[in-house]
């Protein structure tokens, strides 16, 4: 049975979208369909040139959505957040068609957003507001910390994820006063420019936001020359060049990169709960989340236990290509990436490794599925012992003593998210806290700290530098401005004052300023 593409995806919606992106030179790319192959549209290029006037544009649009008071920008994203709700199923038919992941997992990012909003329309007034501090002088003098926007943002963002980090690591910086340019991946360009749409439909102004498109190589450099901040989401490599160059302009980044995540199951875990868990783990996103699991360590008294139910329940996951709820796992985002997953396992069994599940690509299903794969015996040798597979692979692990599972979750370069289960949650976060890694989730895989808004989420060690979520997410989106008042000249000699003088009772203020705790 051929596939049907969803009925809202006709070719004057996705036309009218791909018009968004300013290209002067009239090249294109070919954006398809995952699931079959097919051209889905053809997708500007923006050159360099045309990433200068994007700047130029949003810069204009930057002054006056700044000098608006913060009450009026964030009405916009009170409506914002009605209409992504009310159009999450056309997002996810975005989502599903550039991205090829299932249903459930698309039309869960389409939630991204919304929850981002939710917490910053709540929290923005408390942080953006003038915050005043005591001067050096009491009642003399001032001092006030005054959030000012830094103008206009790049964002650089990734394909797993094309709507969530496109669109959400947008809000607060709009919120706080800024503009975007947003450089999405060519492949998933058509759900972030979705959401510029709607968000322009809630009354943001035209031309502030900003979607050029790319190769990464070809226009980054043009979009970090050109932006006041950069926030990067993708793989550690790339954000090694897009660090280097913000370093060298000397302006901020924000850098959310790749991970090998594991997962530790203490003796008391409860199994139903850790297959579950680890089913969504190594599988959701079909295997393509940045906080995933790909290194699941074992108590060797429960080894085969889990191994077994973890391997029966793999094996009755449904995959597919289908437009519903019904698959439980979708496909990769492109042959190219079905590839490298493929080289990591075919690398893993040549070293020594055991599949004990999956290990194969399915193109009777489309050209870029791969099954749900389950590893034994991979080792630091393998490719897929140290480096970031990025797919649905996993590889299981037996560890006799906590202190050793601890070693080796922490034996890795990356530290973005780990995940502890046990009975005795007290005792599985004390093991957390071991974990050096930005985000550790406590009996779950990733999603209690992912949709924890209200806490700063990163990556420590090789998966990043700085955080998204929490205040910090926003803050970073600022300059501080401090403004510093003198009501009266006091400070230094008076007229005619003996300098021996003025300084004995310099002196001596400040020890009573230290003694009353003035200051
Ligand atoms: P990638 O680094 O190849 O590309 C990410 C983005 O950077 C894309 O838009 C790409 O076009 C662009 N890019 C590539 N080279 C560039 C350059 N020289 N200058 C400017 N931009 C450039 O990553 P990917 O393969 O698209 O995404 C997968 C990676 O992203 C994985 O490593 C995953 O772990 C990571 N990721 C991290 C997070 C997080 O929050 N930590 C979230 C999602 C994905």
């Amino acid at each position: 049975m051929t596939l049907q593409r969803p009925a809202t995806l006709t070719d004057d919606f996705l036309a009218a979208l791909v018009a968004r992106v300013p290209s002067s030179d009239g090249g294109s790319w070919k954006l398809t369909e995952v699931y079959t192959g097919e051209l889905l549209v053809e997708l500007p290029q923006s050159t360099p040139a045309d990433i200068e006037r994007a700047f130029a544009t949003a810069r204009a649009a930057q002054v006056d959505w700044a000098r608006r008071p913060l009450k009026q920008r964030l009405e916009v994203f009170k409506r914002a957040h009605t209409l992504f709700l009310d159009r999450a199923q056309v997002t996810t038919d975005l989502i599903q068609a550039e991205s090829g992941k299932n249903r459930r997992m698309a039309i869960e990012e389409t939630c991204d957003p919304p929850m981002v909003m939710s917490h910053y329309l709540k929290r923005a007034p408390k942080l953006l507001a003038p915050v005043k501090r005591g001067g050096p002088v009491p009642f003399l003098t001032t001092s006030t910390e005054i959030r000012q926007p830094k103008g206009v943002v790049g964002i650089i963002a990734p394909w797993n994820f094309p709507f969530a980090t496109g669109i959400s690591d947008s809000i607060s910086a709009l919120m706080a006063g800024n503009a975007i340019v947003l450089k999405p991946d060519n492949k998933t360009a058509l759900s972030p420019l979705y959401g510029v749409a709607l968000l322009e439909e809630a009354g943001l102004p035209q031309g502030l936001f900003q979607v050029v498109c790319g190769e990464g190589p070809d226009i980054g450099p043009t979009l970090i020359d050109n932006a006041n901040y950069v926030m990067f989401t993708g793989s550690t490599a790339t954000g090694r060049v897009i660090g280097e160059r913000a370093g060298r302009n000397l302006i901020g980044c924000c850098l959310e990169l790749g991970g090998k995540n594991p997962m530790i199951v203490l003796d008391d875990a409860d199994l139903d709960d850790v297959v579950q868990g680890a089913i969504f783990g190594a599988f959701g996103n079909t295997g393509q989340i940045c906080m995933h699991i790909e290194r699941l360590y074992l108590p060797e008294s429960r080894y085969d236990e889990f191994r077994d139910a973890f391997v029966a329940a793999t094996e009755a996951l449904r995959i597919g290509a289908a437009y519903d709820f019904g698959p439980d796992m979708g496909s990769l985002v492109s042959s190219e990436h079905m590839e490298r997953v493929k080289s990591h396992v075919d690398d893993a069994v040549a070293k020594g490794a055991r599949v004990l599940t999956g290990g194969r690509p399915r193109p009777d299903l489309g050209p870029a599925f791969f099954e749900p794969t389950i590893l034994e015996g991979v080792t630091k040798d393998m490719l897929a012992g140290v480096t970031e597979t990025f797919g649905p692979v996993i590889a299981l692990h037996r560890y006799r003593t906590v202190d050793e599972a601890v070693a080796l979750a922490n034996d890795t370069e990356y530290g973005l998210n780990a995940s502890v289960w046990g009975g005795d949650v007290a005792n599985a976060c004390q093991v957390g806290k071991r974990l050096q890694s930005g985000n550790v989730n406590v009996n779950d895989v990733l999603a209690t700290a992912f949709a924890s808004k209200g806490t700063p989420s990163g990556g420590v060690k090789q998966s990043g530098v700085g955080a998204r979520h929490g205040d910090q997410g926003l803050l970073k989106y600022t300059d501080v401005q401090q403004l510093a008042v003198l009501k009266k000249q006091v400070m230094g000699a008076r007229p005619g004052q003996d300098y021996d003088e003025y300084v004995k009772s310099m002196l001596g203020g400040l020890k009573m300023m230290r003694r009353t705790g003035i200051r």
